[in-house]
């Protein structure tokens, strides 16, 4: 089983690596929006896998960093794809949250990513 809470994080960014004339390559934001997934067996007791406030608790520098920034200024994000932001938080939460098991980013509604390891 796994649990999730999403965040939305609005940032701008551009895409350095685009063919020329891509759309990508001009300044503009999203709201990117971010699930972080958390796999585990619900306790006995508490009947959860862990309080979703903690997950709240270990996302929270990150989206502080990420919140309202230009991601390309952002140390390891000069090419911040959605596959790079999702390998970023990733790299960045698993030592705080050992039971990651999955971030997903979604740039637009109708495009995104799954990132597990
Ligand atoms: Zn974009």
């Amino acid at each position: 089983m796994d649990i999730f809470k999403v965040f939305t994080i609005e940032a701008a960014h551009r895409l350095p690596h685009v063919p020329e004339g891509h759309k990508c390559g001009r300044l503009h934001g999203h709201s990117f929006r971010v699930e972080i997934h958390v796999a585990g067996e619900p306790d006995p007791h508490t009947g959860w896998i862990m309080d979703f406030a903690d997950i709240k608790a270990a996302f929270a520098p990150l989206y502080a960093q990420l919140d309202h920034h230009y991601l390309n200024e952002v140390e390891g994000l000069e090419n911040p794809t959605s596959e790079r932001l999702a390998m970023w938080i990733w790299e960045r939460l698993k030592p705080a949250l050992p039971q990651l098991s999955e971030v997903a980013v979604h740039e637009t509604c109708t495009s995104g990513c799954r990132y597990r390891g």
